[in-house]
């Protein structure tokens, strides 16, 4: 059965249709979207606590009733990792919340995770028919995030049925989101797989790049743990490159090997001051707070606690830098960003949040230099005033600079967003291994394969910095792919 036919058996169940004739679309039409329940902006702009709280039961039922169950559901399209959106809601709708996070596992190792921080506005949701007849979207991302934390906090958390043992060894670099769901779609196939991590938590930005307050770590934990159980095997503190090599791998009985290493270099301006004490990239300030706990008093190595922060950059690293930084006390935490709020790449959710916790927007405004004092730590930040232009090569209108507008303000922390680059390490360490000039690895787009016969690669070591579900859709097409060239290899 094709994927097609498999949907629409799954739709033509009975229980479905009795759910469908229940109650007439225009009725579910008619029901508003829900609303988010969050924290108040002034008691969570000083803690760490998650801002967003959840779907209460009623709720999460009132939102389901709302998907039309459409016979031709755009929104999985609109889903890398080709989640049965309908099947899961509607079970939620006849209230068999367990079985709906089932079905969320069929296909995705993250679900709590994707439902908490995946840009669902710019997948699954911009498919909704509902768009089409100028309504908002199904909240999918709420009620996927639901499901998950329904079935964690019910106790009986199901772990996905496996194939039988088949013996083959399989290694993956990196335990990101492209790794984990890589890890997880092997194991499935009856893999017998084992992830190797540089640093001592496993996931990947998941763990040391999105704070506390948007994503927990106990939530990423869980959804580990589980991978775990179905025998997913985690090296931690492993250097793939250094402490062991790409030899050492074929010496071990790894028949594949798939490439997760992420982007983790980060890219700075190259402009006056920036190596001056209290100019650090984003990367560093939030690993350190939220992989080191450096925003702990007990810390030997605390982080600085900026008054006047400003962060360089419009994504969501600069929004969670900056609201990081506000969380540690700044009185001014500024967004520095040189094009306007419509052409940030940032989820929208992020801006309206730190919006809402007293974040200072400067947009149109470039940094072009920083002056610090005699003992080198910076003071203040020289901006240029920008308008847009016309369009780039990115689609976006090209910030350029107004002749003579120049600002100088106040800092004593600058924070730099701009993006990050893949590290160079594995792609030197496998020799064989084509990159761009970008430095992301090259692959065959349809297999994601290197020129190295037994390796694949996926994620942002391959997109550049991209999406925790764009990495997780290239986990599960690497994993479709090596599986089908490891099986014609067996049978030959
Ligand atoms: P990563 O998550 O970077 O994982 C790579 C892993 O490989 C790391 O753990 C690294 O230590 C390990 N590694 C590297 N080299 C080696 C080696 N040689 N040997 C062993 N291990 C190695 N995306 C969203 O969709 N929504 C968001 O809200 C969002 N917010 C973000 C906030 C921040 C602060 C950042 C930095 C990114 C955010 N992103 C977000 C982007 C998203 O997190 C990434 O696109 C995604 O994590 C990429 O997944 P990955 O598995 O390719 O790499
Ligand atoms: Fe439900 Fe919208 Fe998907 Fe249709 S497109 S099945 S209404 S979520």
């Amino acid at each position: 059965m094709n994927n097609i036919e498999y949907l629409k058996a799954q739709r033509s169940e009975p229980w479905r249709e009795e759910l469908r004739k229940s109650m007439k679309n225009k009725e579910r039409a008619d029901i508003p979207r829900v609303k988010m329940p969050e924290l108040d902006p002034d008691f969570r702009s000083h803690n760490y606590e998650e801002v967003n709280l959840g779907l209460s039961l009623e709720q999460a039922l009132t939102e389901a009733k709302r998907c039309l169950d459409c016979p031709d559901p755009q929104c999985i399209t609109g889903c890398p990792v080709e989640i049965n959106i309908p099947k899961f809601i509607k079970n939620i709708e006849r209230n068999n919340v367990l079985e709906a996070a089932k079905t969320l596992k069929e296909t995705s190792a993250l679900p709590a995770v994707c439902g908490r921080v995946c840009p669902q506005e710019k997948q699954c949701e911009s498919r909704c028919i509902y768009l089409k007849m100028k309504k908002e979207a199904v909240a999918i991302g709420y009620l996927e995030r639901f499901a998950s934390d329904f079935e964690r906090e019910s106790g009986s958390i199901s772990v996905p049925e496996l194939a039988e043992s088949n013996g083959m060894k399989i290694a993956v670099v990196g335990s990101g989101p492209a790794g984990l769901s890589f890890a997880g779609d092997m194991v499935k196939l009856g893999y017998d797989v084992t992830v190797y991590e540089a640093l001592h938590e496993i996931g990947g930005v998941l763990k040391y790049g999105i704070p506390e307050f948007r994503l927990p770590n106990d939530i990423v934990d869980v959804e580990i743990d589980i991978l775990q159980k179905m025998g997913v095997k985690f090296i931690t503190n492993c250097i793939v490159g250094k402490t062991i090599s790409y030899d050492d791998l074929h010496e071990e009985g790894y028949k594949g090997i798939f490439i997760a290493s992420g982007a983790g270099l980060p890219n700075f301006m190259n402009i006056p001051g920036e190596n001056l004490s209290g100019v650090l990239s984003s990367n560093e300030y939030l690993t350190r707070v939220n992989l080191m706990a450096a925003n702990k008093e007990e810390s030997d190595t605390p982080v600085f606690f900026g008054k006047k922060v400003a962060v360089i950059g419009g994504g969501n690293t600069a929004m969670d830098s900056v609201r990081t930084a506000r969380r540690l006390g700044a009185e001014k935490a500024m967004i520095v960003y040189r094009r306007s709020e419509e052409e940030m790449p940032a989820r929208v959710e992020e801006v309206k949040h730190a919006k809402e916790e007293g974040v200072i927007f400067l947009n149109l405004h470039n940094p072009i230099k920083y002056i610090g004092d005699e003992k080198g730590r910076v003071r203040q930040m020289v901006l240029q005033k920008m308008e847009l232009g016309e369009p780039d090569a990115s689609g976006r209108r090209k910030p350029i600079e107004i002749p003579g507008a120049i600002e100088t303000l106040d800092v004593d922390m600058v924070v730099v967003a701009i993006g990050v680059s893949p590290n160079p390490l594995i792609p030197s360490a496998f020799e064989g291994l084509n990159v761009s000039k970008w430095g992301t690895i090259i692959v065959n787009q349809n297999t994601l394969q290197t020129d190295l016969p037994d390796v694949f690669a996926g994620g942002d070591i391959v997109r550049g910095g991209a999406t925790v579900i764009l990495a997780m859709g290239d986990g599960r097409k690497a994993a479709a792919a090596m599986h089908e060239q490891l099986s014609v290899n067996s049978h030959q």
